[in-house]
């Protein structure tokens, strides 16, 4: 339909998302909660919503991406509580928690609102690109209604399961990359120790059986030449590992790599400068080493 969609969050992914929705012709309301944000969303002639509200009022489809499940779930509850709202199909792209995804998507029924989960992974590189993989949970019907949309975002779009399902995807795939990064960063780190270059480390490693999107992206564009802007922060990497072990916790799991990995993970980040890129997380590795 013409009917407006809206987005909710215009961070380092959702900024080039709205533009590959705007680019495609879709009518796009947007929001975020920075002024400043919402100012250069203005001057680049986007539609800027005075708030949720008017966002519930005016698009039957939001859209969010947003940090985390505590601003999801308020968000959430603005567009919910709209008396004059169209609103009627959630999607959230956020890495939010699965657990409280399946408890959002139970109240949001009450108000006759659908939710969908669609989770992304592939960074603001990828995002640009409309090149994301995209996790998504939720019921058949919904989740063919977010298609409407979801194909201008990801060129992989794989439906994972129930509401929730995407989530919980999410959580376990950073999971392993937070795990491949640190590992990573270890083994490049002895390699130089024992005098061999981390490039020359990484041209084995990357046609051998230790390669990971750790070694073949993330170390050669971001870590080695020291630019560490990815434009993921490593504080919500740390915040998807833990919503991973708590998962596997809640699954009655022992899960001591994911627990290692959360645990080295949180006290590497305590390290770095507030806002730093999860590629920075060598530096204090390297400190340690006195590198
Ligand atoms: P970001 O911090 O760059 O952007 C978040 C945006 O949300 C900000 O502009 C902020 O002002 C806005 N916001 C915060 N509270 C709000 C509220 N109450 N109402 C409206 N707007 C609000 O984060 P990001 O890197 O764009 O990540 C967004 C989500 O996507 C996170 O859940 C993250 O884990 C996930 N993610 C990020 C990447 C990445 O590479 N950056 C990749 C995959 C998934």
């Amino acid at each position: 339909s013409d009917a407006a969609v809206g987005f909710i969050g215009l961070g380092n992914m959702g900024r080039p998302m709205v533009t590959l929705l705007a680019n495609a012709g879709m009518n796009v309301v947007v929001f975020d909660a920075s002024e400043s944000v919402r100012q250069a969303a203005a001057s680049d002639g986007l539609t800027v919503a005075t708030g949720t509200a008017e966002i519930a009022a005016t698009c039957e489809t939001v859209i969010l991406m947003l940090p985390s499940s505590d601003i999801v779930d308020s968000v959430v509850k603005t567009l919910c509580d709209e008396p004059g709202r169209l609103v009627s199909l959630i999607i959230d792209m956020s890495s939010s928690i699965p657990d409280r995804t399946v408890s959002l998507a139970k109240r949001c029924a009450g108000f006759g609102v659908a939710v969908v989960d669609a989770p992304v992974s592939g960074g603001v590189a990828r995002a640009k690109t409309g090149d994301l993989t995209l996790m998504v949970g939720g019921a058949a019907a919904d989740v063919e209604r977010a298609h409407a949309f979801l194909p201008l975002l990801g060129s992989r779009i794989i439906h994972v399961g129930e509401v929730g399902a995407g989530h919980a995807v999410k959580a376990l795939n950073n999971l392993l990359s937070a795990t491949h990064l640190l590992a990573t960063n270890e083994a490049v780190l002895a390699a130089r120790k024992f005098g061999v270059q981390p490039s020359v480390f990484l041209d084995v490693v990357n046609t051998s059986s230790g390669r990971s999107g750790s070694s073949e992206l993330k170390l050669p564009n971001y870590v080695l030449p020291g630019t560490f802007n990815s434009g993921f922060s490593a504080s919500l990497l740390e915040k998807d590992v833990r919503i991973a072990v708590d998962l596997e916790h809640a699954l009655e799991m022992e899960a001591p790599i994911s627990e290692a990995v959360a645990a080295r993970w949180k006290d590497l980040n305590s390290r770095l400068e507030a806002g730093a890129d999860h590629t920075a997380i060598i530096r204090p590795m390297e400190q340690d080493l006195g590198l």
